[in-house]
């Protein structure tokens, strides 16, 4: 079976879907990869390297998709909301394509994936339970993202993150707060320790303090925490804008004391919460940073803009945008990994087995035979109408 990995079109993007170390892996399963020329250079890793481990390189983009069996890409049509829709024309009947495809995000383009006659397999779906985790490409990104949302906050900050004692004076520790403990949250509290910051975290599910502590961050008390914040998936139930208002309350002295606010507050499917208002950016000192991880989904920040960096009151306010791909060596190696896991998980004796009864299969397959077949997509569309009964078959 032949795996094609297409080089990534979205504007700027460096990532790569797998890299040379993944290949004995693949070969193992009874596949060879078919590597678009120059797919992995931006990420650090050239074309002789993948030959090197067995690969094919192709000059041409339309050969991969022509001859693969399995294309995997990293950002797929909806995901890539720029130039995706330029790869439809490439795909064929029951050819598997395998990457992030944004689903809850943009359902209609799945539709338009599903008029290819594609089989496609959406990673951020892979369910959240302990023998998906390896294949887990979203919490692989998220890491990443939560990594990279301190080290850009700590070189824009005017203070150092440590306190240090020294013959020219103590300098006091920068103060970070975080809302939103989750995959990307955890990573940042753990950064921003290592770092010398003094960290304090929120999350509306109680789970999450337990976490918060044994990273050494402190938990922020507000009382809206509740078990019924969580959902079955593990993510967070979307909440009424009153809860939202009294959250904005209680967290506003927390915020104008804060150095380094890290928002990454989502709610699958849904638009992101607002949590920081203007008013409260303006209490804040100036100099002071808010990363907002959740910019592309809406912003849980009333200023921030997706891709965009705006100064405020004096406060810099960074709508992040894909900060996983600006970390493209380990993000295409993380990425890799997670996709190789997933195909081991799908190959049988040489050959793609959907097994619909299997619960990754079931949640993450989108697409078959010209039909949406993922139910939670169906009713999404169904629920935003108009969209005709015939296109959508059950799994
Ligand atoms: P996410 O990206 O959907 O959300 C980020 C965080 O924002 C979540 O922790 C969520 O509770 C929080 N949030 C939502 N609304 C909020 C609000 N109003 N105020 C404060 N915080 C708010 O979530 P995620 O990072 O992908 O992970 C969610 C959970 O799933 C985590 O507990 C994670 O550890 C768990 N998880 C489990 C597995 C597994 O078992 N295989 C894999 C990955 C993640």
């Amino acid at each position: 079976m032949i795996v094609g990995v297409p080089k990534e079109i979205y504007p700027g993007e460096r990532r790569v879907a797998l890299v040379p170390a993944v290949l004995p892996t693949l070969a193992r399963s009874g596949c060879e990869a078919l590597v678009e020329a120059g797919a992995g250079l931006e990420a650090g890793f050239p074309d002789a390297e993948y030959v090197e481990r067995g690969a094919r390189v192709a000059a041409d983009r339309a050969e991969v998709f022509r001859a693969a069996g399995v294309v995997v890409q990293v950002l797929g049509h909806g995901a890539n909301d720029r130039t995706g829709r330029a790869d439809l024309a490439l795909l064929r009947r029951d050819q598997v394509l395998i990457g992030f495809f944004r689903p809850l995000g943009s359902p209609e383009t799945v539709q338009e994936l599903a008029a290819t006659g594609v089989t496609a397999l959406a990673v951020e779906l892979m369910p959240r339970v302990a023998r998906a985790q390896v294949m887990d490409a979203l919490s692989a990104m998220s890491t990443l993202a939560g990594y990279k949302a301190v080290v850009l906050a700590a070189s824009l900050l005017p203070r150092m993150f440590p306190m240090l004692m020294t013959a020219a004076g103590t300098v006091t520790p920068a103060r970070v707060l975080v809302v939103g403990a989750g995959v990307a949250g955890l990573q940042a509290i753990a950064t921003a320790r290592r770092l010398g910051a003094v960290v304090w975290a929120y999350d509306v599910r109680p789970a999450v303090r337990e976490q918060v502590e044994s990273l050494g961050g402190r938990f922020v008390e507000l009382g809206l925490e509740t078990a019924a914040a969580e959902d079955v998936r593990g993510y967070a139930r979307a909440q009424d804008e009153a809860f939202y208002q009294r959250q904005r309350e209680l967290m506003g002295r927390q915020v104008a004391e804060s150095d380094v606010v890290i928002t990454t507050a989502v709610v699958p499917g849904r638009r992101a919460p607002v949590l920081v208002t203007a008013d409260m950016v303006a209490r804040m000192a100036p100099g002071s940073v808010i990363i907002d991880l959740a910019a592309e989904r809406g912003g849980n920040c009333d200023l921030s803009r997706p891709g965009e960096t705006v100064v405020a009151h004096g406060v810099t306010v960074v709508g992040a945008v894909n900060l996983a791909g600006t970390v493209p060596y380990h993000a295409s190696q993380m990425y890799a990994r997670t996709v190789t896991a997933f195909l081991g998980h799908l190959i049988r004796d040489g050959r793609l087995a959907l097994d619909s009864d299997d619960e990754i299969v079931r949640e993450t397959l989108l697409t078959r035979g010209g039909a949406v077949v993922n139910t939670r997509i169906a009713d999404l569309l169904q629920s935003v109408g108009g969209v005709p009964a015939t296109t959508i078959k059950r799994a």
